[in-house]
């Protein structure tokens, strides 16, 4: 495939650690003594990746597509927020390049999970897994992270427009 035009974005997103809620992160549960607070099913990762791909097509935040006041979005799949803004950047012409992202958690640890959290979000993508990477930092004991009072995620697409 032959490219002449891209476009690049970012994503940031936290949601907060507490009792009683599953870890989802990049469409993967994770067992973990605490899950990720949230309207929806909370997946911290999906939401930055959504946010960059939107970004990347000038196309606004998730917020403004899918609204956490909104009752329909209440427990969903985060699956169906991504999946929706690469219908829509779809539709504009651009096809995925490739996405980096980082998850910041101090626990649990994810190195043995980052595999199959690329694989899941590459097969969302619609793109080889080889395009997708993931990234896992703690907090260094310091801050929300290192406090294990929230979990962050930072995510880089790449947009291209096929000629
Ligand atoms: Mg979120």
């Amino acid at each position: 495939m032959s490219l002449s035009e891209y476009r690049v974005g970012l994503g940031h997103d936290r949601h907060r650690l507490v009792v009683g809620r599953p870890l989802i992160l990049g469409g993967v549960a994770i067992e973990f003594e605490f899950g990720l607070d949230g309207h929806s099913d909370a997946d911290v990762l999906l939401h930055a990746v959504t946010d960059a791909i939107l970004g990347a097509a000038g196309l606004g935040d998730i917020g403004e597509w899918f609204p956490n006041t909104d009752p329909q979005w209440h427990g969903a799949d985060s699956k169906v927020f991504l999946q929706a803004a690469v219908r829509a950047v779809q539709e504009r012409g651009w096809s995925v390049v490739n996405l980096d992202c980082t998850i910041h958690a101090e626990r649990p640890k994810l190195s043995v999970h980052k595999r199959t959290i690329a694989e899941s979000i590459a097969a969302m993508l619609e793109i080889a897994a080889d395009r997708v990477n993931v990234k896992a930092k703690t907090g260094e004991k310091v801050g929300p992270i290192g406090r294990l009072e929230a979990i962050d995620a930072d995510a880089v697409v790449l947009l291209g427009r096929s000629v």
